[in-house]
């Protein structure tokens, strides 16, 4: 597999089309940003964190039957993924009210939600990601009743699965961000990354924040929030 031309770079990665149709390369970066690209900085070897953590949980998450762009690790930094079409939403999966929802509806961090919360929000950086609702995805041909059935049903198993998993290494997992895409034939299957910057994990016993949170709310220690997460996951490896 040779790696080709930069199709893209975003905030956190770099993606690079490379000499077979249906694959990319991505490269993940120590760039940091929040509230839509307005607060910058670097974050030391989170690229290195966010490339082996998202992929160990894409790992586990095949084994248990869900579908996704991971093909093979190269090294520190890049990934051989399936080349998707990306569905142009953030779905946001929470079991716990944090940011944003905690502000909207005046819920205390932390609140326990009765349910598990699903959104969707639109994939659109000059319109700040929106949120939207079926109807408006459907209005605006996003996806397809059927391709949302099968993101929503998927996020909410990768859910199950996650939750038990992070429990186990003492983390609760408090809300995290998924996004979808279809392969040439049409499948959906998991894309982009799950990691600290998408996903907000709490340590189960003292509460501390190990996730972009550090970052965003200027908190400190971001760079061992990082590694704790690398560490209780991935030990020494
Ligand atoms: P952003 O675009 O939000 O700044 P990144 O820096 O993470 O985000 O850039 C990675 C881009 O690659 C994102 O737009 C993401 O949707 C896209 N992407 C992730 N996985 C795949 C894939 N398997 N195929 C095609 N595009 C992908
Ligand atoms: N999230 C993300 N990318 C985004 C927005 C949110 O990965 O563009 C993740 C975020 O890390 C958190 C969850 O989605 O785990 C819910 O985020 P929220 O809506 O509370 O947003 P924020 O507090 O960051 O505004």
């Amino acid at each position: 597999m040779k790696k080709q031309d930069l199709l893209y770079e975003g905030k956190a990665k770099k993606v690079f089309i490379t000499d077979e149709d249906n694959k990319l390369i991505v490269s993940y970066k120590d760039d940091a940003t929040a509230f839509n690209g307005v607060k910058k900085g670097t974050i030391q070897e989170k690229g290195v964190v966010n490339n082996k953590v998202s992929n160990y949980l894409m790992g586990i998450l095949e084994k248990q039957g869900i579908p996704t762009h991971f093909v093979q690790e190269i090294d520190d930094r890049e990934t051989v993924v399936k080349k998707v079409e990306i569905v142009p939403l953030e779905v946001i999966v929470r079991n716990i009210a944090a940011g944003s929802l905690s502000k909207r509806l005046g819920l205390n961090e932390g609140t326990k939600l009765n349910k598990t919360v699903l959104e969707y929000c639109y994939k659109n950086d000059e319109l700040g990601d929106p949120m939207i609702n079926e109807y408006h995805i459907y209005a605006l041909s996003l996806a397809d009743e059927k391709e949302l059935n099968i993101i929503s049903s998927m996020s909410f198993k990768i859910n199950d699965i996650l939750t038990k998993y992070f429990d186990e290494v003492d983390i609760e997992l408090i809300d995290f961000k998924l996004e979808f895409g279809r392969t040439s034939d049409g499948t959906i299957i998991l894309a982009d990354e799950i990691s600290p910057d998408t996903c907000r994990y709490w340590d189960k016993n003292t509460g501390e924040k190990l996730d972009k949170d550090r970052f965003r709310r200027d908190l400190g220690n971001v760079e061992g929030a990082y590694q704790e997460i690398y560490r209780r996951l991935l030990g020494d490896n």
